[in-house]
């Protein structure tokens, strides 16, 4: 049995956390004196490594040498860790064969990356709740249609069916979970609907992978896109994974050495896909974080990831929901179960102020602003930004039960 199916702790009632992490004990000051644990509830932004992935990066660390053109033993041995990284990233993701798995820097770099390779000239289909990595890059491209998203999933669904109607579409770029209120589209009906108007579909799947079961190959998707920093590795290394045609076809996205065949002083030969988008030294030790942040994702029993993050989800919505001018933002009425990231806003406080005040006075990490979704954050109604708290596998329900009584006694004293 493997080590991470080891390490992962019972959590029905998630008491403890289901994977642990590296810094689970960081202390940190407090105003006005004393240190307490510090208590990440920002895992939607960056999660913590697994202890894992920091075993197994140690293990490559005195091993890495160039990658894919040193003749050397090393060089060998960090070659053979870096494409068995990509293997392990294109089996989590649920790769078909034929697919490709190009390693990027994050889901942004994917995204850019996949924006140059759609076909010139094809237009392409999002939402306006998606992340701006998920739309500044078809903005820039054009031609693009942003889409308003329905006030359910059925209204949001059945309007994607009508403009895919309208006119074509190369690509409807969706978002797998949404960085504001974990909420999702169910993907293949929105495959379903993006293939009989024969286009394709892009999964930004940044909230997504990491906190659920996801499958290119189940799901129908075409292209996925995510990012180590989120899925418990460290940062540096993300992937997209996905069709080949297009990234053979399209321009290399860093031009330089690794990506070509040949060149001349007047012409380059450029190399098929993932090598044709890697150009430049590779982030040997990136891929194998990320591999080892999939691999330990991946043992997990069926369920135990979904379960542990419900029981805080749950927690946390109905603890906020109890507080006076609390409001927890939705998307849709109609939305399937959310993953385990909650922005919310309190009535009469600016939530800069109050995140303040939860980290110097508690020790506590929540986000707040726009969380780079200025539309939807406007759709919402919120334009001034709200707060987010996003838990994951290292979080427990005391981590949740004390963000609530930390609000509880703040609003208690007043804004
Ligand atoms: N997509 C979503 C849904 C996200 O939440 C994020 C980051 O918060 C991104 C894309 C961009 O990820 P990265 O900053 O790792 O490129």
């Amino acid at each position: 049995m493997s080590a991470a199916v080891l390490s992962c702790r019972p959590t029905a009632a998630a008491t403890a956390p289901l994977l642990p992490l590296v810094g689970a004990d960081t202390r940190v000051p407090l105003v006005p004196s004393g240190t307490t644990r510090y208590v990440d509830l920002d895992a939607a932004a960056s999660a913590r490594a697994l202890e894992s992935v920091a075993a197994r990066v140690q293990e490559a660390l005195p091993l890495y040498a160039s990658v894919h053109r040193g003749a050397g033993y090393l060089s060998q041995v960090s070659t053979a860790l870096y494409e068995n990284a990509r293997a392990t990233v294109g089996a989590f993701v649920g790769a078909r064969p034929d697919d490709v798995v190009v390693i990027t820097r994050h889901t942004t770099d994917a995204v850019n990356l996949l924006a140059g390779c759609v076909p010139a000239g094809a237009a392409v289909l999002v939402l306006d709740c998606e992340h701006h990595a998920d739309l500044l890059p078809w903005q820039r491209r054009g031609p693009v249609t942003v889409l308003p998203t329905g006030a359910t999933v059925v209204e949001t669904l059945r309007a994607i069916g009508d403009e895919l109607t309208r006119r074509p579409y190369a690509l409807v770029a969706v978002t797998g979970a949404s960085n504001v209120t974990g909420e999702s589209l169910p993907l293949p009906e929105v495959v379903e609907l993006a293939h009989a108007a024969g286009a394709r579909v892009l999964v930004d799947g940044a909230q997504l992978v990491p906190h659920r079961r996801f499958s290119l190959a189940g799901s129908g998707a075409d292209y996925v896109a995510f990012s180590g920093h989120k899925t418990y590795a460290p940062f540096g290394a993300g992937a997209l994974v996905g069709r080949r045609d297009w990234l053979d076809a399209g321009p290399a996205y860093l031009a330089g050495g690794g990506a070509v065949a040949s060149v001349t002083v007047s012409s380059t030969e450029w190399v098929p896909a993932p090598h044709r988008h890697e150009g430049g030294s590779p982030n040997v030790l990136g891929a194998v974080a990320l591999a080892a942040a999939c691999d330990a994702l991946a043992a997990l029993p069926a369920g135990a990831l979904e379960a542990h993050e419900r029981a805080l989800r749950t927690r946390l919505v109905e603890g906020l929901s109890a507080l006076p001018g609390v409001r927890v933002l939705r998307i849709w009425a109609d939305s399937a179960e959310p993953t385990g990231v909650v922005s919310f806003t309190v009535a009469g406080h600016d939530p800069g102020l109050v995140a303040a005040v939860l980290s110097a006075e508690h020790g506590l990490g929540l986000r707040d602003g726009r969380f780079c979704a200025h539309p939807l954050l406007a759709r919402l109604g919120v334009p001034g930004g709200a707060l987010r708290a996003s838990v994951g596998v290292g979080s427990t329900l005391a981590d949740v039960d004390r963000l609530l009584t930390a609000l509880a006694s703040h609003l208690s004293v007043g804004p």
